[in-house]
């Protein structure tokens, strides 16, 4: 584990901006999802909790993320992972790590504590861990984040799926009484809905922006464009970036500074969320450009 995680400068199209690498806290309980895992590690093992149960769709950055945790803390763990049985990748690495696997259809894996109470109901060692980590507990491990920096920023920037790392994050500059201005990039399609989801966590959203066109036809959707994006942009900077969350986020970064909506003398922080196994669904997309 490396933390603090580190903190780099980069030059991308004449503009220079940081970058808080949290992908490299672990390549495999990476990033944000090894920020949101903390808290409900050590409650797991405040209630003598040894067997995590979670849930996930087939690419599922937070599965391997709970699976290589799991592992490292000897504990058992089971997946609930959403739609009809396949194999892939990420799902092998899960597997490697001691994952036990149980597909649901999409119908049954709506309802996740009704599928918990019918297959671990009775079982006094089993800890439920909702899909994404989301929870209250994920919220106060994101704040770390912000409590590591050790200058300020205008502008902090990060990537949101459910909005739970967005809340820890506006909670960890509410609580330091920062200047900083966080600005979230939804990955999925209608993403005004975050502002709800941080809500329940955090009730002053005056720092909060959102930035809603950036999500490329939904989750797990890309463009060409996109793709084209994230091999130029890897290839100058050295950091590789994700089609279905840090992509999008430095997608949205370079396009607002472009076209001046910010300025690029402002001082920058991008947070690399990691998940890199991502880029496993996809690699069909980056075949198909030169
Ligand atoms: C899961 C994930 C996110 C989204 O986090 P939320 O807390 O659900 O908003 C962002 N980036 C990466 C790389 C992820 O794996």
């Amino acid at each position: 584990m490396q933390l603090p995680s580190p903190l780099h400068q980069i030059l991308y199209n004449s503009a220079s901006f940081f970058i808080k690498r949290d992908d490299l806290i672990d390549p495999f309980v990476s990033g944000n999802k090894w920020r949101k895992l903390k808290y409900i590690l050590l409650d797991a093992a405040a209630k003598n909790k040894n067997h995590l149960v979670t849930f996930g769709g087939a690419y599922s950055n937070h599965l391997l993320a709970a699976a290589a945790a799991a592992a490292k803390h000897h504990l058992q763990v089971t997946a609930f992972v959403r739609g009809e049985e396949v194999n892939n990748p990420m799902l092998s690495l899960c597997k490697i790590f001691g994952m036990q696997l149980y597909f649901v259809d999409r119908e049954s894996y709506k309802n996740k504590p009704r599928l918990y109470e019918l297959h671990f109901g009775s079982n006094k060692a089993a800890y439920f861990i909702d899909e994404g980590g989301a929870s209250e507990e994920a919220t106060i491990g994101c704040t770390e984040i912000i409590d590591e920096l050790t200058e300020q920023f205008d502008y902090i920037f990060c990537a949101a799926g459910t909005g739970t790392t967005a809340a820890g994050l506006l909670k960890g500059i509410n609580q330091l009484a920062l200047a900083t201005q966080l600005h979230i990039v939804p990955v999925l399609k209608g993403g005004d809905f975050i502002k709800d989801e941080i809500f329940k966590y955090e009730k002053n959203l005056t720092k909060l922006h959102l930035h809603t066109d950036y999500h490329f036809g939904g989750y797990a959707k890309t463009t060409p464009e996109l793709i084209s994006f994230i091999k130029d942009f890897t290839s100058k900077t050295g950091v590789l970036i994700d089609p279905v969350y840090t992509g999008k986020m430095f997608y949205a970064i370079n396009d607002l500074i472009e076209s001046k909506q910010i300025s690029k003398d402002a001082k920058i922080l991008a947070i690399h969320t990691g998940g890199l196994f991502g880029i496993l669904g996809m690699i069909d997309e980056f075949s198909k450009i030169s």
